[in-house]
């Protein structure tokens, strides 16, 4: 995967989980197109598409115009800047293929980074989960062009979300996803609604995949 690539996939997604920051974050796709150049705990030194380096805070309270709440777009390009650099080292500390490794319907490796156990059951078993951002990096690898998600209904006590998966063959998926703030776990409470489209776009993706794990988001 190219920078660009990881850039399109992270703010496309970021676009999705956080419509009303899509001005802001198209504002600031320019400021780090032309890549990473290094990163820290608090800062993000990032190329624009002229070559010019410029860096950006994690943390910032300048008076930009562009603001919505604590996000202006210097601390936009350095959240964009860090999930693409997770992504893509994610592709590079790949670990070798071993026998057993769990794979899609396709045959493409998830690999293991992106696998978490759950706290043993009364029973003592433990379930398997995939991290959201592994269910987007395989389907990536899988030639994942749009993600798309929208909420159909939007209730006193119900969300409900459909997703789309487009992929570069032409397959589509499209699966629904609901929420209630009693069916989401107490980290998610606050934005429950947000939920069914996590749940959503995680269906589609698993159908798509072909895959039985259940992602870590879609039980929060
Ligand atoms: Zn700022």
């Amino acid at each position: 995967m190219k920078w660009t690539e990881a850039i399109d996939l992270i703010a496309n997604d970021a676009i999705q989980k956080w419509p009303i920051g899509a001005d802001l974050l198209h504002h600031c796709l320019p400021m780090l197109l032309g890549g990473l150049v290094r990163k820290s705990a608090t800062e993000a030194v990032c190329r624009d598409l002229q070559g010019n380096e410029h860096t950006f805070p994690r943390h910032c309270s300048c008076p930009s115009r562009h603001r919505i709440g604590n996000q202006c777009e210097h601390t936009i390009v350095f959240q964009l800047a860090s999930r693409a650099q997770t992504l893509l080292q994610g592709e590079t500390h790949m670990p070798p293929a071993t026998p057993g490794t769990p794979r899609t319907a396709k045959g493409t490796e998830i690999p293991a980074q992106f696998l978490v156990d759950s706290e043993p059951n009364t029973k003592g078993e433990i379930t398997q989960f995939i991290k959201y951002a592994g269910l987007l990096w395989v389907a990536h690898q899988e030639g994942l062009q749009r993600l798309e998600v929208e909420w159909l209904q939007n209730e006193e006590k119900l969300s409900l979300a459909k997703a789309t998966a487009v992929f570069a063959d032409g397959r589509i998926f499209t699966e629904r996803g609901d929420s209630t703030p009693d069916n989401v776990g107490p980290r998610a409470k606050t934005h429950w609604r947000r939920v069914s489209l996590t749940r959503a776009k995680a269906r589609a993706l698993r159908d798509a995949l072909g895959i039985e794990y259940v992602s870590q988001e879609e039980t929060e």
